[in-house]
C-alpha cells in the first residue's frame, strides 16, 4: 500500500485523515510542530504499527526532505488556521502557511512524490454575496489567512505545471467533528458551542445569528482527500462542503434538541470581517472526483456531541 505524509497530523483534520488512511491500509508518516495541534490527537494513532510521527516544522527544509523520503502521497494540512488569528498576527500565519507550503511542496517534488493534496479554504472566495460558491467564481481573499490559503492552492496547482507531481487543492467549508479544539479565542463555532452548551452555558452569537455556513462533517473532508489522492485529476481546486447551509441560530436550535436543553444564546456585536453566508456548490468534486458528502449536518452534529460528551 502507499506511504502517505500528513502534515498537521496533530491537528483536527490531519489526525482524522491519518486515522482513515491507516484504516485504508496506508503507511502514514505524520508531521506537526504543535503550534495549534494537540498531543492527545495522536494517541489513537501512535498505537498503530503503520504510523510514525515526527515533531518538525514545515518550514524546516532538511526535516521536510527527510519526511518526504519514500512517500507516494502528500496530504498537506498543516497551517496556522483562523481568519482573526491572522489579522492579529499576519506574520506568523503568512510564514507558516506560505513559506511552509513552499518548503513542503518543494521537498515533495524533489523526492518524486506522485501526488500532493493541499488544504485550501472557502475563505478564498472573499465576501462576495453570490451563492452557492462555484470554483469558476473570482477569488478575492480578504484576510492574511485567506491570502495564505490562496497562495497555498495556487502554488500547489502551479507545481503540477512545472514539475512531475499531481496536485489537487481542496477548499474546505467549515469542517467540524471530533478532535476539533473547543478552547481559546480562535475556536471554531461548533466545538465551542457544543462544549459550552454541554456545561449548560450560553454561547455567544456575533450578530443576529442569521448568518449561515455550509458546515461539513469531517468524514466528508476525509473522503475528498482520499478521492483526490487516488484519482487521476491534477491541477484543480475543488469545493469541499455539504452543499447546504445552516444559520447559527439553527445550529443552536439543533444543539438544544440533541442535548434536550433550552439554552438561549447571548447576542453580541457582529465580528468585523465575518462573511454573512457561505454555501458550496460541490458538483465539480462530485463530477470529477466522485465526491459524495455522505454525512449530513445533523448526523455529523450528533456524532460530534457524542464525542465531546
Ligand atoms: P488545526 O489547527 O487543528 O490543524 C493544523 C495543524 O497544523 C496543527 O496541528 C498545527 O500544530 C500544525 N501546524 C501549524 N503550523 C505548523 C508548522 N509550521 N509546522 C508543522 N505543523 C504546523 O486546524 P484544522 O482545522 O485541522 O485545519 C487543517 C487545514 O485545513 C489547515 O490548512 C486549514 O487552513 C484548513 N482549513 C480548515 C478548515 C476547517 O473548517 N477546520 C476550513 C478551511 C481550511
Amino acid at each position: 500500500m502507499p506511504t502517505a505524509l500528513v502534515t498537521g497530523a496533530a491537528g483536527f483534520i490531519g489526525s482524522n485523515l491519518s486515522e482513515a488512511l491507516l484504516d485504508r491500509g496506508y503507511e502514514v508518516r505524520g508531521v506537526d510542530n504543535f503550534a495549534t495541534g494537540r498531543r492527545e490527537n495522536l494517541d489513537p494513532l501512535e498505537s498503530r504499527d503503520d504510523f510514525e510521527f515526527r515533531e518538525a516544522d514545515i518550514r524546516d527544509d532538511g526535516a521536510m526532505a527527510d519526511a518526504v523520503d519514500g512517500v507516494d502521497c502528500l496530504f498537506h494540512q498543516a497551517a496556522v488556521a483562523s481568519v482573526p488569528r491572522s489579522v492579529e498576527d499576519p506574520v506568523t500565519s503568512t510564514d507558516a502557511n506560505c513559506t511552509g507550503t513552499a518548503t513542503v511542496l518543494d521537498a515533495a517534488r524533489r523526492a518524486d512524490v506522485d501526488t500532493a493534496v493541499v488544504a485550501s479554504s472557502s475563505s478564498v472566495y472573499g465576501a462576495s454575496e453570490e451563492l452557492p460558491k462555484i470554483e469558476t467564481m473570482p477569488t478575492t481573499p480578504e484576510s492574511p489567512y485567506a491570502l495564505s490559503k490562496y497562495f497555498t492552492e495556487e502554488l500547489a496547482l502551479e507545481f503540477s505545471d512545472f514539475y512531475d507531481i499531481d496536485t489537487v487543492a481542496l477548499r474546505y467549508f467549515n469542517v467540524f467533528g471530533p478532535r476539533q479544539d473547543p478552547e481559546g479565542q480562535y475556536a471554531a463555532v461548533i466545538p465551542k458551542f457544543v462544549s459550552l452548551m454541554l456545561d449548560g452555558e450560553r454561547p455567544v452569537v456575533f450578530g443576529d445569528g442569521e448568518q449561515s455556513r455550509d458546515f461539513t462533517y469531517i468524514d466528508n473532508a476525509v473522503q475528498a482527500n482520499v478521492l483526490a489522492a487516488e484519482g487521476d485529476v491534477t491541477g484543480e481546486a475543488f469545493n469541499v462542503g455539504t452543499g447546504g447551509r445552516v444559520t447559527v441560530n439553527e445550529l443552536v436550535g439543533t444543539l438544544n434538541d440533541l442535548l434536550e436543553t433550552e439554552i438561549d444564546p447571548v447576542y453580541d456585536d457582529p465580528r468585523p470581517g465575518d462573511v454573512r453566508h457561505s454555501h458550496a456548490d460541490v458538483s465539480k468534486a462530485a463530477d470529477l472526483l466522485g465526491y459524495d458528502p455522505e454525512v449530513g449536518f445533523e448526523a455529523g452534529l450528533e456524532r460530534t456531541v457524542e464525542y465531546y460528551r
